[in-house]
């Protein structure tokens, strides 16, 4: 036999052989259904945040995971039409490993609950960094830019019709270095092609009390924007 017959010989039997499995039921791989593009882009398309979480792992790409208790990845739903992003973990959030859940976050939850009228869970919440700076410090530099693409990869994954940034650090990161939260919150901007709202930090409200009837009078207006571009109803005095 020469190679053109054996070949002739190895494909028929590799078609009698799929032909057998599909007649029993299962599924064969498609042998070069795509190009590499198309490859990459369906690894991407399929990645889930579970995937993303487990592959950030044990992470010690930054020295922030030497003072962390636990990582915070962000919760909340993979279809959400809302995330807000905060600057990093404080000392609840890195016990717990949940986003927002102490002082600051009770706050935040009350205004996505209370206020907008949505549930919690069915946000996204995460942070810029995912391990707890020292003494709450500032992020800095090395640690945001080791970390902010996991932040990127979480919003290519949900495709927000809004991000809400919580503050200046987050508002730094994403919008540009001379931004600045007492002039630039209340605006829309774009980031990877989504609507973007800046608003104070619930934490900024809880540090400032002689200030707060006003800060939370101009987080609820940046509120409100968020929620009229998302076709919610606005309750008077939420
Ligand atoms: N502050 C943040 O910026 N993020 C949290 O998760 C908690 C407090």
């Amino acid at each position: 036999m020469n190679h053109a017959e054996e070949l002739r010989e190895i494909i028929g039997r590799l078609k009698e052989l799929m032909v057998a499995n599909q007649e029993m039921g299962f599924d064969f791989p498609a042998l070069f259904p795509y190009t590499n593009g198309d490859l990459q882009e369906r690894r991407t398309a399929s990645r889930t945040l579970e995937d993303l979480e487990r592959s950030i792992g044990d992470c010690r790409r930054c020295k922030l995971w030497r003072g962390r208790t636990r990582l915070v990845f962000g919760e909340g739903s993979p279809q959400a039409r809302l995330v807000f992003v905060g600057e990093g973990p404080g000392h609840e959030e890195d016990l717990s490993g949940r986003p927002f859940v102490g002082e600051a976050g009770r706050l935040l939850t009350r205004i996505i609950e209370n206020g907008m009228g949505m549930k919690r869970e069915d946000v996204y919440i995460c942070n810029v960094v995912k391990c707890r700076p020292p003494n709450n410090r500032d992020p800095e530099r090395d640690e945001v830019e080791t970390c902010i693409p996991f932040l990127r990869e979480q919003l290519e994954m949900i495709r927000p019709e809004v991000i809400c940034i919580l503050g200046r650090i987050a508002g730094r990161e994403l919008l540009g270095r001379d931004f600045k939260i007492t002039r630039d919150r209340g605006k829309w901007y774009t980031y990877m092609d989504t609507p973007v709202m800046a608003t104070y930090h619930p934490a900024f409200i809880l540090r400032n009390p002689a200030r707060e009837r006003e800060l939370k009078g101009m987080v609820w207006k940046d509120i409100q924007e968020i929620m009229s571009r998302l076709g919610l109803e606005i309750k008077k005095n939420g």
